[in-house]
């Protein structure tokens, strides 16, 4: 099973962190979900 990245904000997991850090960032300042994130989330 991969490993998968859990965003600290939301907690929508990635398959990689780099995306988990955007999402965990997009969360903070905007308080939403980034659709294009979200597109990604496992
Ligand atoms: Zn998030």
């Amino acid at each position: 099973m991969a490993r998968l990245y859990r965003c600290g904000e939301c907690g929508l997991r990635f398959p990689n962190p780099a995306l988990a850090r955007q999402c965990a960032s997009w969360c903070r300042t905007h308080r939403s979900c980034n659709l294009e994130l979200l597109r990604q989330a496992v």
